[in-house]
């Protein structure tokens, strides 16, 4: 066993920790963990020992593995729950562009071939929804039903995010809906750090040109891209947070609401929150759905 993880190897890992984390596995038993011969990286993953019958710290020994670490700043471990304000962003690199629009974001967009997602995909999903919304929601990237029809969130998962915005008493077409990466990653794997490095400029244009009120990322992986961390999003999600002045507030991914229907009530907490801000209504109770959750 070599000292020190590949860099690529470390970041996979680091990753897959998170989402671990995130859906509320944190104990690792040794002789579960199954390499599959044909799968490197599972592999790999199975030869690296884990403590046994120890759930893993939320701080260390978990590498902390910034998304970009050239420029973010290092983590201050057991500070603070929030996550660190990168010294130097990832998006001080994108230029403001003057007289931004979305139709420019798209025509820049082309038929993409930037990253090797562009490979693999069948229709760029650049974005949907109102062009002035005060509502962002962010996604991690298409899944085979976007992929198909070029809209985000118009599967199982995406049903279940409608049901969330109609239970704010919002309509789809009031909010804006997008993703981290534009093209559908393989078999629905995480999107790979270099393919949200060289999408995620147009995410932040996106943003800008929308100037949203409240920008509401889906899951650990839009969080921790707009954030600039890795922290698993159970150490931040529920709070207001800043992104370039903006309120941002991460919460569970539609798609793991499916698996984990009582991480609903969570969710419903966390939308409430943000309709207070928007001056929505906040209903006593939880919404329709989320009572039987299916
Ligand atoms: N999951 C996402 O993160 N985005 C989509 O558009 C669909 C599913």
């Amino acid at each position: 066993m070599p000292d020190r993880l590949p860099d690529a190897l470390n970041d996979k890992l680091s990753r897959r920790l998170s989402y671990y984390e995130d859906i509320g596995i944190r104990l690792f038993y040794r002789d579960r963990v199954v390499a599959r011969a044909a799968e490197g990286f599972e592999q790999a993953v199975a030869t690296i020992p884990i403590p046994q019958e120890e759930t893993l710290p939320k701080t260390s020994p978990k590498p902390i593995v910034p998304l970009a670490p050239s420029i973010v700043a290092p983590t201050k471990p057991k500070v603070s729950v929030l996550p660190i304000a990168p010294k130097v962003s990832l998006f001080d690199a994108v230029n403001k562009i003057a007289d931004d629009s979305l139709l420019k974001i798209r025509e820049d967009y082309g038929e993409c071939t930037r990253c090797k997602l562009h490979t693999t995909r069948n229709k760029l999903v650049f974005g949907d929804g109102n062009p002035k919304a005060e509502l962002v929601f962010v996604g991690e990237g298409p899944g085979r039903d976007e992929d198909a029809q070029g809209l985000p969130f118009v599967g199982r998962a995406g049903k279940l995010l409608t049901q969330m915005i109609e239970a704010m008493g919002l309509q789809r077409s009031d909010v804006y809906i997008c993703n981290v990466v534009k093209c559908r990653p393989p078999e629905n794997r995480l999107p790979e750090p270099d393919e949200i490095k060289t999408c995620s400029p147009y995410l932040l244009r996106q943003l800008d040109v929308i100037a949203p009120k409240v920008i509401v990322c889906l899951g650990a992986c839009s969080a921790q891209t707009l954030l600039e961390t890795n922290r698993g999003i159970s150490h931040f999600r529920g709070q207001w947070l800043d992104f370039r002045g903006r309120k941002l507030m991460a919460t569970y991914h539609p798609a793991y609401l499916l698996r984990n229907p009582a991480a609903k009530a969570d969710v419903w907490k966390d939308l409430q929150k943000v309709m207070a801000v928007l001056g929505l209504e906040v209903k006593k109770g939880k919404p329709a759905g989320t009572q039987n959750p299916a």
